[in-house]
């Protein structure tokens, strides 16, 4: 078998992987070999090319809320940063704000969230129902009296486009991408030293990195890690209304439903509760088409009386990466192993969390520390310790 070594192995090559790749193929002074192995070149079923493309500043812990900021000024210059070859990437950022709709019940809760946004920072206002009636004209503000509305840096961007732009920059910049699947990690006491893969070959490596999105349980299991993340299926619709609303944010409905527009049509969804969201298998991504008719359509048709009437034009099903243990993210290196470092359990906003998730990788591996934002927070040890970091704010 072919033994090749390199001084990081990168098991998954989606936003994240490819993210923490870019960075520490960026980083002065690091002169590391860096590989990443991806199963699916096409991305066919990974996370990110399925996700909503969510950019938001409302998150509910000052740490989620710094890294959306920095996503914020990644941003803004990702054109730049990511340049090849004089090719610039556009990721289409739409910032038309997210609207969270509130019943009188929630207005407490928003108002403390919303305590926590103004001292990090957060261009973030509270309307009330007049407010919102006179700013969003098509919204039936019936039964909620509050809404918590991004005014900056918050709406969506083309997901498939960053992940090709972070893949793309950091294979300019020397990585080394396998087209293979890790299928085992060899681990000798407090190290790891190898990534097994399908095809045959191993990889010796100086660290590990766990990049595998919603399998991110299974190849911490690989060598002998026990990580609380899995996968849980949400089905997505696109609906056309032969009409299009101008300056329509990305609206998180009081029940949950969610909905913005995709071009000339609108895509929602809703995730279900936490008691019913069973484990699905990793390779079902059968579309919930009764969720849509019971769920999501009558909520939608009730807020706007032009979602009275619609067709749905396509629809499909992806996985979140939840961490069932907080909801919120686990980085940083294993506390038992220490050259296998985690990048997992975004629960559904780790697309618009690559930037800021990326570098700290990269810091964690070369540095030993956290140089630009401590994230020391999501550290693998509060598992064991049962510490939860709770992000309230999960959509
Ligand atoms: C319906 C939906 C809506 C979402 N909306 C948003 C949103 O609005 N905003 C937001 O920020 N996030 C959103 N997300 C979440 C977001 O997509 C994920 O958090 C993010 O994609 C995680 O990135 P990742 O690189 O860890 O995982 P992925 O994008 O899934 O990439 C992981 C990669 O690892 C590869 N891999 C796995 N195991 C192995 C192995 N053993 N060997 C080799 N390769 C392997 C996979 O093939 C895959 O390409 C949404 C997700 C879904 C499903």
């Amino acid at each position: 078998m072919a033994k090749q070594a390199f001084d990081v192995v990168i098991i998954g090559g989606g936003v994240i992987g490819s993210a923490v790749a870019y960075f520490l193929s960026s980083r002065p002074g690091f002169t590391g070999s860096v590989a990443v192995i991806e199963r699916d070149q096409t991305y066919e079923f990974a996370s990110a090319p399925r996700s909503l493309g969510g950019v938001r500043q409302q998150f509910t812990t000052p740490e989620n809320i710094k890294i959306s900021q920095y996503t914020a000024e990644f941003l803004a210059q990702v054109g730049d940063i990511l340049e090849v070859d004089g090719d610039k990437p556009d990721v289409g950022f739409k910032k038309q704000g997210y609207l969270f709709l509130g019943t009188p019940g929630m207005e407490d809760a928003m108002r403390r969230i919303h305590d926590i946004q103004m001292r990090e920072g957060a261009p973030v206002v509270l309307l009330d129902a007049p407010a919102m009636a006179e700013k969003f004209p098509w919204l039936n503000v019936d039964g909620v009296t509050l809404g918590s509305y991004g005014t900056a840096n918050e709406g969506w961007i083309d997901p498939f486009a960053l992940l090709q732009a972070f893949r793309r920059k950091a294979r300019a910049q020397g990585v080394t991408y396998f087209d293979d699947e890790a299928v085992g990690i060899d681990r000798d006491g407090a190290t790891v030293t190898a990534v097994r893969l399908k095809g045959g070959d191993t990889l010796a490596a100086g660290a590990v990195v766990n990049a595998a999105g919603f399998r991110g349980g299974k190849v911490a299991a690989m060598a002998g890690a026990d990580l609380p993340v899995a996968p849980r299926k949400r089905s997505v619709f696109v609906v056309d209304i032969r009409e299009q609303i101008p300056n329509h944010p990305l609206l998180i409905d009081s029940t949950g439903v969610y909905w913005r527009p995709e071009g000339q049509y609108f895509v929602c969804g809703k995730s279900p509760e936490e008691d019913n969201d069973p484990e699905p298998a990793y390779d079902d991504f059968e579309v919930d088409h009764a969720w849509f008719e019971n769920e999501i359509w009558p909520v939608m048709a009730e807020r706007c009386a032009k979602f009275e009437a619609l067709k749905v034009v396509n629809s499909w099903a992806g996985m979140y990466d939840m961490n069932l243990f907080d909801h919120n993210a686990v980085i940083g290196p294993h506390p038992e192993i220490s050259n296998f470092y985690f990048a997992n359990g975004f629960s559904g906003h780790g697309l618009q969390q690559s930037p800021a998730i990326g570098r700290a990788v990269s810091e964690l591996i070369t540095a030993g520390k956290f140089e630009t934002l401590d994230l020391s927070a999501f550290r693998f040890d509060r598992i064991a310790a049962g510490e939860r970091f709770l992000e309230e704010a999960v959509v």
